[in-house]
């Protein structure tokens, strides 16, 4: 009866522990007050000045996905990059009080990495006031650049959009196409036709564009490409995605990469994050395998084109992904909500100016650093 007590006591002593290492329901709330907090930048000036930027977004990619990556996939691709970082990923800047958040959505992480500037959540390419702040793609685009856009979500979804559109919000996707069609964007490949009417599709066409609805389509060099292959977004990895992100991204890169000036492309893994919002394991590893063939391409490309920097993060965390150990050898997989987190992301880096990434920063430094690889893109060219 004693030893019975003792170890009652012992597992109460434990809080949400039991003896087999299961989480029970945390019964004590965990709300503690926040401080605001710097904003932190880079700590490197780089070295040389990328001719070509390949900026890789995994939506909703922490440090539990690449660990699930990891131990589920094997093979880690992201190990070949040779410098890394951490990003802080909340859309508000430090200061703000009571009104501070520190989970971001797509919108505003998306438009910190294209833009380099903290904004509200929802917001597309706008700042706190909905003015249009530059992206890096129109930057690009004003270089001379070819620039391209490549997402496995609807084009025209939170990520994508922030680099070429301006609304206020970013469910008015088909207003986010309207403004994709009018821009100078040479590719523009992924999901959404449904966003696209016949009449987009050839306000396209009609400057100097072609239209394909299958990866394997004849593509004529000389003309910009709108490719849209699903009428939503296209189907996740783990179900057999047609065409794979692989396929879009090298199609993207090979119509891109004859410019004389340089090109800069953002292609996006999209649906990591909705594996994330569907607390699933499997959608994860499929989306993850996806990313690792991405990675291992691109960064194949850039051993035969060393002046093409390659940079990968993501926008946020989504699902607070733990790995643990399961029966057997297996993965117990857990997750701590069905939304984003506040955690950190990784950075990964290669190519030229890619050791300014090592360190700790907030988001906006990507997006700063990037737009001014690009504006010096023509004095490098020199
Ligand atoms: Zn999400």
């Amino acid at each position: 009866m004693k030893k019975i007590l003792y170890s009652f006591l012992f597992l109460s002593s434990m809080g949400c522990y039991t003896m087999y290492g299961l989480v029970l329901q945390q019964e004590k709330s965990n709300i503690i007050p926040s401080k605001p907090h710097v904003n932190y930048t880079l700590k490197k000036t780089p070295e040389e000045i990328p001719k070509s930027i390949i900026f890789i977004i995994a939506d909703g990619t922490g440090i539990g996905q690449y660990s699930l990556s990891y131990y589920a996939n094997g093979a880690f691709a992201p190990a070949r990059f040779h410098h890394i970082g951490l990003v802080a990923t909340h859309p508000n800047h430090g200061q703000c009080g009571t009104t501070c958040k520190r989970v971001t959505d797509s919108a505003a992480s998306g438009t910190a990495l294209s833009s380099g500037i903290k904004s509200y959540n929802g917001a597309i390419g706008v700042d706190t006031d909905t003015l249009a702040v530059k992206t890096m793609l129109e930057w690009a685009e004003e270089k001379n650049m070819a620039t391209g856009l490549v997402a496995t979500s609807t084009v025209t979804h939170a990520t994508p959009a922030s680099f070429a559109a301006h609304v206020e919000y970013r469910k008015l996707e088909a207003e986010i196409a309207r403004q994709f069609a009018g821009a100078e964007i040479e590719t523009i490949l992924g999901g959404g036709k449904k966003y696209w009417p016949e009449e987009l599709i050839n306000e396209f066409v009609n400057k100097n564009g072609q239209f394909i609805s299958r990866i394997d389509a004849d593509v004529d060099p000389s003309k910009r490409l709108l490719g849209l292959f699903s009428e939503d977004a296209l189907p996740a990895a783990h179900e057999g995605r047609n065409p794979s992100t692989t396929e879009m991204a090298m199609l993207a890169i090979n119509h891109l990469d004859e410019n004389p000036n340089g090109f800069f492309v953002m292609i996006e893994e999209s649906q990591v994050d909705w594996g994330g919002h569907a607390n699933s394991a499997e959608y994860i590893r499929g989306e993850m395998a996806s990313l690792n063939d991405l990675v291992n391409h691109l960064l194949d490309y850039q051993l035969l084109h060393p002046e093409v920097l390659v940079v990968l993060t993501a926008d946020h965390e989504c699902g607070g992904v733990v790995i643990h150990d399961g029966p057997d050898s297996d993965l117990d997989v857990r997750f701590t909500s069905d939304y984003h987190s506040a955690n950190f992301v990784p950075v990964f880096a290669t190519g030229p100016g890619a050791e300014v990434f090592d360190g700790f920063f907030d988001n906006t430094e990507i997006g700063k650093i990037l737009i001014n690889y690009i504006r010096a893109n023509e004095i490098n060219a020199r």
